[in-house]
């Protein structure tokens, strides 16, 4: 099957699943996701599945990247926050949305590669960096969006809410336990914060510090039903 073939089945695919957002399915149609994944997976770049990356982590499904990013409404005039940069494929597809797209990375090689990319394909409104994004970006903030692309406990992070514009939207995949893990859309109004459950989903965890080296990025015991890393669940 052509390169060309696949891009379609997939788009019909993530319409299938919802995604019905023109602007959304016209980012994922330009975004080339076979730069974003290892070489070893090439023949499934435009599969809709996750996949591995480097350092134990992963590149999100694509319905699962098209469905979050269409819940964020985003406008050409938006700045937007992601946290868990990883391969950069869903910050690429961000982009082509906003204005400004910040994205924050714990594993600095993952940042490096990432930053390539986003270089190799222009992507010039995207800004990187290697850091704990659970601290958010406090000197860009704040942000009419925020993106989180690794599970956090059962509440958001502060320093993430407190950095999310009245008015403003958080998508954030939530639940301790990643069996239970739902992607929940946070509305800041001007009295505190609305909280919607959209879908189910298996994300790595969201973890605290950084790591130059990549190093000591999985702690705990191995589990041999380890989550996936933004894929659907049912
Ligand atoms: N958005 C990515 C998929 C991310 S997988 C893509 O499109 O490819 C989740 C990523 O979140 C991993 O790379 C992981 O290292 C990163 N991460 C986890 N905790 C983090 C934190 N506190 N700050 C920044 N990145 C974090």
């Amino acid at each position: 099957m052509t390169l060309e073939a696949r891009k379609i089945r997939l788009l019909m695919t993530l319409r299938r699943a919802g995604v019905t957002d023109a602007r959304v399915l016209g980012a994922i149609e330009r975004i080339p996701r076979e730069l974003f994944v290892p070489d070893a997976f090439q023949d499934q770049a435009w599969e809709d599945t996750a996949l591995p990356i480097d350092l134990g982590q992963t590149i999100s499904q694509p319905v699962i990247v098209a469905l979050m990013t269409q819940a964020l409404e985003l406008d050409e005039r938006m700045a937007v926050l992601e946290v868990g940069t990883g391969s950069g494929y869903q910050a690429a597809v961000l982009s082509r949305l906003c204005r400004r797209l910040y994205t924050v990375e714990r594993l600095k090689p993952l940042l490096a590669e990432a930053e390539r990319r986003f270089q190799a394909l222009r992507l010039h409104n995207i800004t990187a960096r290697h850091g704990d994004g659970m601290r958010g970006w406090p000197e860009q903030a704040p942000f009419e969006r925020i993106l989180v692309t690794a599970a956090g406990g059962d509440e958001p992070p502060k320093d993430l809410t407190e950095q999310l514009r009245v008015g403003g939207l958080m998508v954030i995949p939530l639940g301790g336990d990643y069996r239970n893990q739902r992607v929940v859309r946070i509305r800041r109004t001007a009295s505190g914060f609305d909280r919607e459950e959209l879908w189910p989903v298996r994300f790595v965890p969201l973890l605290p510090g950084t790591s130059s080296d990549g190093s000591a990025n999985q702690p705990g015991s191995p589990d041999p039903a380890r989550p996936d890393g933004g894929t659907a669940a049912s």
